[in-house]
């Protein structure tokens, strides 16, 4: 393979975009998928444009942390430079995928950070995730910069009038991130419905750093069966 680049990673990328739509995380060829091999620091980004279902391992775009070309027969996403930047950021990020789900992106465009109000959420995601501020065109420097700021330690951001990235050690639990995401944008608006006075059950400070303590933890061993 070309340069340290791995066929595992490229095929990462086409399983992942297939996924996606069959979850229904995403439609069309909107949003896009990178991973980072951390034994080479090389990242792996979907080709721009192209319909999930025809992207080949070939098609998948090999990149530096300064976003040069390695390896890769088509464009890289044109959301490359938001990709990029949070590996730089966030050495802990090994997988970051960016999508336009609908309830998530209805927080993104009232500008409501969007407050955990689900015990997955609290423990994958974070406590409450912020809007990236201030908004900024689509596959812009400037668009990587306050997606970052705004994702801070958190798993996930919510880009104005746009939609969402997501983060995650690996491409699994990025996946899992971004569906509990979306879960807990719809349950929140439901409640909010349900509630003639609009109250939302929120979590105490000390709950939600029990829940986080214990994910952090004890996440996938012992009591695996519990929250995977
Ligand atoms: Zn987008």
């Amino acid at each position: 393979m070309k340069n340290g680049t791995k066929g595992s990673y490229k095929q990462l990328i086409v399983d992942t975009g297939i996924e996606m739509v069959e979850k229904g995380i995403t439609v069309g060829t909107w949003g896009n998928i990178s991973a980072r091999d951390p034994e080479t620091n090389l990242v792996y980004i979907s080709p721009s444009g192209m319909d999930y279902s025809k992207i080949q391992p070939q098609h998948v775009v090999v990149m530096d942390t300064e976003l040069n070309i390695i390896d890769g027969e088509a464009e890289p996403s044109i959301e490359k430079h938001m990709h990029v930047a949070v590996f730089n950021a966030r050495k802990d990020v090994n997988a970051v995928i960016h999508t336009h789900p609908i309830y998530s992106t209805a927080f993104g465009v009232a500008e409501q950070n969007l407050v955990g109000v689900s015990e997955d959420f609290i423990q994958i995601v974070g406590d409450e995730i912020k809007v990236a501020s201030p908004y900024e065109l689509p596959g812009t420097e400037a668009l990587g910069t306050v997606a970052v700021a705004g994702l801070g330690t958190n798993n996930a951001v919510l880009l104005p009038g746009h939609g969402a990235l997501v983060v995650g050690g690996d491409m699994k639990m990025a996946l899992k991130v971004s569906m509990v995401l979306e879960k807990n944008a719809q349950i929140y608006l439901y409640a909010k419905l349900l509630g003639g006075s609009g109250h939302i059950r929120k979590f105490e400070q000390s709950e939600v750093d029990a829940m986080q303590n214990f994910a952090k933890n004890h996440y996938g061993q012992k009591n695996k069966d519990l929250y995977s």
